[in-house]
């Protein structure tokens, strides 16, 4: 039996608590709040409630069988989060902690950001629970992400525009940590991903678990069987943990991670932090990391905002090193190719984050024979993205 990360949070020599004394204080009041309602009949009514009723759960599962029959291999699956109120997955997760928050009587909640879609997730779940929401955000990123910084407005939120550093997401990070050792007493810290220091990889990763919960339900009721691989994006990593984590226990289903390549991972433009990083600290955790020789966090590409991250969720890099999961990467381009293949082929307009795992799996599906059965996780739909798409397309179409 899989049974990670242990009492410290380390998933192998990954993980664990990398913060100042303040908030290892924090930390492990979270710790014991979360062990306290984890399990809590009352408290897991509560969250599929919110995710039945506000989310629009259980998601369905849809076979792309068009082109699966023009690519003529395997047979893709979506797993259809796209579905969900807000567009993405995100919201499972911060509809979990906010719960948490109200249960500690913590009507203050921080985030960080760096395209805005956790912000936007944040902010959504703020105005359903009249909590304060405070959005901190490098002000590069607020000037690329106007959209998003509207939303969050539009929704009650506070946006802080961040001005140290490089100005974008890590310069956020440590702009949140240190409002939460100043205000930890009021303060709830809202993290979107699968990183983070102890509990949150952990904590993370069980609310997304939903994803993959249901599919072992809608798999069997669709195909008869489970499937024979299922693939997911990776930028923080927590869709892919969400749709992994049920299927761990699960020795006969290949799990494949896809990371952005972004221009070509030889350019240096990229951010994969798995298949070409290095382990080191981010973000209170050990992890793989897009660093230099000198430990210092360099600069990633990616032409989807959302996995433009230099590190990765801690149980990733276990899961790497550990060989039950695979990783690989895949360009700007060839995600872009995928990204209008499927709205041409499918009707589907997916988020350009989701579109680098349906890349690979097209790649996949033309390598097995058509009995073979791939499993997609359709982390979020393409709407934000119109922008992006539109300035690209004038140069590739
Ligand atoms: C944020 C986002 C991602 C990347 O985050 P993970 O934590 O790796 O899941 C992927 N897809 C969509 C649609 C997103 O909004």
């Amino acid at each position: 039996m899989y049974d990670f990360p242990d009492q410290r949070g380390h998933f192998g020599p990954y993980g664990g608590t990398f913060v100042s004394e303040t908030l290892m204080f924090a930390l492990e009041e979270l710790k014991q709040v979360y062990a306290k309602y984890q399990h809590d009949p009352e408290f897991l009514a509560e969250f599929h409630s919110e995710l039945k009723h506000f989310v629009g759960r259980p998601s369905p599962i849809y076979h792309a069988k068009r082109w699966s029959e023009q690519i003529g291999g395997a047979q893709i699956y979506f797993k259809r989060e796209d579905l969900n109120h807000t567009g993405a997955h995100k919201i499972n997760n911060v509809i979990g902690q906010a719960l948490l928050a109200k249960r500690m009587g913590k009507r203050r909640v921080i985030a960080e950001t760096g395209a805005g879609q956790h912000g936007v997730a944040t902010a959504t779940i703020c105005a359903r629970f009249g909590f304060e929401c405070i959005i901190y955000m490098g002000s590069v990123d607020v000037a690329r992400q106007a959209q998003n910084i509207y939303r969050m407005k539009l929704l009650g939120a506070t946006v802080v525009p961040v001005e140290s550093g490089s100005k974008t997401l890590k310069d956020a990070l440590n702009e949140a940590m240190r409002d939460w050792v100043t205000n930890v007493d009021n303060t709830f810290y809202i993290i979107g991903t699968v990183a983070g220091p102890h509990p949150y990889p952990m904590m993370v990763r069980d609310f997304q678990s939903v994803i993959g919960k249901e599919c072992l339900e809608q798999m069997p009721e669709m195909t008869g069987r489970q499937p024979d691989y299922v693939l997911a994006c990776v930028g923080g990593g927590s869709n892919a943990m969400g749709i992994f984590y049920p299927y761990i226990n699960y020795p006969e289903v290949k799990l494949i991670g896809v990371e952005a390549a972004g221009e070509g991972i030889e350019t240096g433009h990229h951010a994969a932090a798995l298949c070409a990083g290095t382990p080191g600290v981010l973000h209170g955790n050990r992890t793989y990391l897009i660093q230099n020789a000198d430990g210092q966090i360099m600069e990633t590409h990616s032409v989807s905002a959302g996995l433009d991250y230099p590190g990765v969720g801690p149980e990733h890099s276990w899961l790497k090193d550990s060989h039950r999961a695979t990783y690989t990467a895949v360009t700007d381009d060839d995600a872009l190719k995928a990204f209008h293949d499927c709205c041409h082929i499918e009707g589907i307009i997916p988020a350009l984050e989701t579109s680098h795992a349906i890349s690979y799996a097209c790649d996949l599906a033309k390598s097995l024979p058509k009995d073979k059965i791939i499993l997609v996780n359709l982390s979020g739909r393409g709407d934000k993205d119109m922008h992006t798409v539109a300035q690209r397309a004038k140069l590739a179409l």
